[in-house]
């Protein structure tokens, strides 16, 4: 499936260009909801935070984890 999507970190909103989601499905009668099977974090740090705190919004999750959100200086 091909399906674009924001390629930045769920946790910091870091952009994580090499990110290449991979899809189960259109999430119709399925568990996976139309999401990619990978959550596309920038780290391992992020993946933990993202895994740690399901059920929590992501910026809880964040803030738990101690992580700082991305800020992009280049705009
Ligand atoms: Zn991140
Ligand atoms: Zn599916």
């Amino acid at each position: 499936m091909v399906k674009t999507i924001d390629n930045k970190c769920f946790i910091c909103q870091k952009p994580v260009p090499d990110y290449r989601p991979q899809f189960c499905c259109n999430g119709i009668d399925c568990g996976c909801m139309g999401l990619p099977i990978e959550p596309c974090v920038c780290s391992d740090n992020c993946y933990v935070a993202l895994m740690s705190g399901i059920g929590k919004p992501y910026n809880e999750r964040r803030e738990d984890a101690g992580i700082d959100i991305y800020i992009d200086n280049n705009k």
